[in-house]
């Protein structure tokens, strides 16, 4: 692509630098959707994303929210020297990139000094990791050093080998699925330099540790360890058997190999990272002792005797398993087979059936993985964490934000963890309502602009039909969790219904008429959610929210020599008395902290999309994106920014930026600003219906007025 460049001038510090002369494959279709001319129409909509993804142009805004398709390939538009282009320039100079909007949001930081916050959003395998990967390492490229940044900069980019190695796999959608939410903040010092870093993750896809439906892996970590772990270690982990399929953990789905990818060399990049981000060579065989504790943990199997009592039948693993997790075998093994309960202060001791001793064994195989990837996630914050707390505090930092985070997900079969990543989903429609919609709005009153109101439909209602104190689903699903006897599954689907059957987004097969409605299973509920319905199987729901580990395993592992394990178990949660939070509860509270973070902060959107289930480039299957184009609300999102105004400026930025373009504003204008710019749009032959006029700022309707200004400073 040639790129034709030229400075225009200084803006807020920073150079701005003009690239209009777009070639004309740059130019197919439009780069914005706001410049569609049926922007009602889905099928313009999507027919403008095929073109350009024919072209091999895979962004495209919507105002300033950027869609991205996934090009399925590696592209030559992420070089160092891509970004030194973008460094520094207005992003509706530009062709649509990641790079555009990632500089759009650093220079909102440095000029307004408002935190900023990136949010990316889409179906598994769109490439929201991918895009934030590219966001992060445009940061640690383009921005500033510090004396010790550079350290920072290189742990800040480490941090994703080691998250990926243990919260990532192979999945029917993605090769390198994340399994778990992650918000990342990246601290910059007073002069944009990147200082520190902080991570919170989400939801942890523990039940991947113990199974995997066909065609998927366990997390990559296993597979790297025994892949290209080097002998001396694998010796000391008991793994000198390094075939996946002698483990029964890694066995389930059958996939041991994956063509796309290296195992061996996905094993030196962690523990390259690992070093690099500053665990020391204990730690990294202590944690190293526990994802081979998890593989020995799968192994162990259990037999009846003739008096129905379960035992442990497989001896040497049970012996690798105490060595490693530093724990006596015996005590290990009766925990195995035995649970303890602790009643009005008296402890008692029952046998465990085999079915109970092989849910007990796979609790405790997701709960040491869970507890050791918080653990990690621990260790990687310290790392980030910047050190030097007065400078810090004195010279005001400034954050942003990145959030790649699961998109509505419906299957065939949607469960639990559906459940929960769909409400997330809820939350943050609000959040953008609450961002953008409605602040947008606001802002045009305050500016006292005459425009017609857009109705959208606010999804309040539906958040807090989740989430409500009492009467939310959380709130029944924790009821019957704690409830004894008989309750059980379709109890809590009972539970719903009394309490929430007439509720306009809840459904469940029963119709009010007594007639029965085929759609929707006798174990499911639907969900009416904003972007479409979903029904929901109830079936584990009591099971996952509870989480539940046997309180004799729990006190084992406080025991552990294991200094990872010990400090994932702490014997305080043993005294504990109250009841630990469930599942859907701790979901809920992490999500109202996030919501909050992110409120304080600047949005900008990322909104990715898959072309095809093939992982293949150059295939675009319209049913697919359609599909996609809904669930991300891109329709409404565009029929938004359409009734409003893609662009604004206050009067003094725009008019120095313009003034030489026209005669009674050049050099100077004397008089008042807002006069200033009418007199200036006056003489550029603006349309009324273009743009108007607030009180400090002047908004344009349309990105194309403002290319065909920029275009006219050129000549
Ligand atoms: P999940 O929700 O499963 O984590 P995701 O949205 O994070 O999915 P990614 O892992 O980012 O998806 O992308 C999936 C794959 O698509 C990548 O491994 C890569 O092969 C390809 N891909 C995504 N984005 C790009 C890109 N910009 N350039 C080249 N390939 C890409
Ligand atoms: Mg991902």
């Amino acid at each position: 692509m040639k790129y034709r460049r030229r400075e225009v001038g200084v803006e807020g510090g920073v150079r701005l630098v003009m690239e209009s002369a777009l070639s004309a494959r740059d130019r197919v279709g439009v780069q914005d959707f706001l410049l569609l001319e049926n922007y009602n129409s889905e099928a313009a909509f999507i027919e403008n994303l095929r073109r350009r993804y024919r072209e091999g142009l895979f962004y495209t805004y919507i105002g300033s929210v950027l869609v991205s398709v996934n090009p399925y390939r590696e592209l030559e538009i992420y070089s160092k020297q891509n970004m030194e282009r973008h460094r520094g320039v207005n992003f509706y100079e530009i062709s649509p990139h990641i790079f555009a909007l990632a500089d759009n949001s650093y220079r909102a930081l440095r000029t307004e000094r408002r935190d900023q916050c990136i949010l990316i959003s889409g179906e598994s395998g769109a490439g929201k990791t991918e895009a934030s990967k590219k966001i992060l390492q445009y940061y640690t490229h383009i921005c500033p050093t510090r004396n010790n940044t550079h350290t920072i900069r290189e742990r800040l980019l480490q941090s994703n080998p080691v998250l990926e190695a243990f919260g990532n796999a192979k999945t029917l959608r993605n090769d390198n699925s994340s399994r778990f939410g992650k918000y990342m903040d990246i601290q910059f010092d007073y002069k944009g330099a990147p200082i520190g870093g902080h991570i919170l993750i989400y939801l942890l896809e523990k039940s991947r540790v113990a199974h995997q439906n066909h065609g998927e892996r366990n997390f990559h970590i296993f597979y790297q360890l025994l892949e290209g772990g080097e002998e001396p270690l694998l010796k000391t982990l008991g793994l000198e058997k390094t075939n996946p399929q002698h483990y029964h953990y890694l066995v389930k789905g059958n996939c041991p190999r994956v063509s796309s990818i290296s195992d061996k060399n996905g094993w030196k990049v962690v523990r390259n990272a690992l070093t690099i981000i500053g665990f020391n060579e204990e730690e990294i065989q202590e944690l190293m002792e526990i994802v081979a504790s998890v593989l020995h943990l799968g192994n162990i199997q259990f037999g009846e005797d003739e008096e129905g009592e379960t035992h442990v039948t497989t001896e040497p693993q049970l012996q690798y398993l105490s060595q490693l997790l530093g724990v006596d075998g015996s005590v290990l093994k009766e925990a195995l087979t035995h649970k303890k309960i602790v009643a009005k202060g008296e402890e008692m001791i029952s046998p465990l059936s085999l079915e109970q001793a092989l849910s007990a064994r796979d609790s405790l195989a997701k709960a040491i993985y869970g507890r050791a990837f918080t653990w990690l996630v621990q260790k990687l914050n310290q790392s980030l964490a910047f050190k030097d707390e007065v400078y810090y505090s004195s010279k005001c930092s400034s954050i942003i934000g990145l959030l790649d985070i699961y998109g509505f997900e419906v299957f065939q079969h949607n469960s639990f963890e559906q459940f929960c990543i769909n409400y997330c989903n809820e939350k943050l429609q609000q959040l953008f309502i609450e961002l953008t919609l409605k602040s947008e709005q606001e802002e045009y009153e305050a500016e006292g602009i005459v425009w017609e109101r857009v109705e959208y439909f606010n999804n309040k209602i539906i958040c807090d039909l989740v989430e409500e104190k009492h009467k939310g689903i959380i709130a029944i699903l924790d009821e019957e969790c704690l409830r004894r006897g008989d309750a059980s599954d379709i109890t809590f689907l009972e539970k719903l219904e009394d309490t929430l059957g007439g509720h306009a987004h809840f459904v469940t097969h029963k119709m009010a008429n007594g007639k029965i409605r085929k759609a929707i299973g006798r174990e499911e509920f639907r969900l009416v959610h904003y972007a479409g319905e979903v029904n929901y199987n109830v079936n584990g729901f009591l099971d996952k929210n509870n989480d539940l580990l046997y309180r004799h395993l729990k006190e084992v592992l406080c025991q552990s020599g294991n200094h990872i394990v010990s400090q994932c178990f702490h014997a305080d949660e043993l005294m504990d008395q109250r009841r630990p939070e469930t599942a859907a509860t701790q979901f809920k509270l992490s999500l109202a902290k996030l919501m909050e973070i992110l409120m304080s902060k600047e949005p900008s959107y990322v909104r990715c999309i898959k072309p095809n289930d093939a992982k293949q480039s150059g295939r675009f299957d319209e049913v697919l994106v359609r599909h996609q184009v809904k669930y991300l609300g891109l329709m409404e999102n565009l029929r938004v920014r359409r009734a409003g105004f893609a662009y604004r400026r206050n009067y003094e930025a725009f008019l120095e930026r313009y003034k030489s373009l026209c005669p009674d504003t050049w050099p100077n204008w004397r008089g008042k600003l807002p006069e200033g710019v009418a007199t200036l749009v006056k003489h550029l032959n603006y349309k009324p219906e273009e743009y108007k006029l607030g009180r400090s700022k002047i908004f344009i309707r349309f990105p194309r007025t403002l290319f065909v200004t920029e275009d006219a400073l050129e000549v």
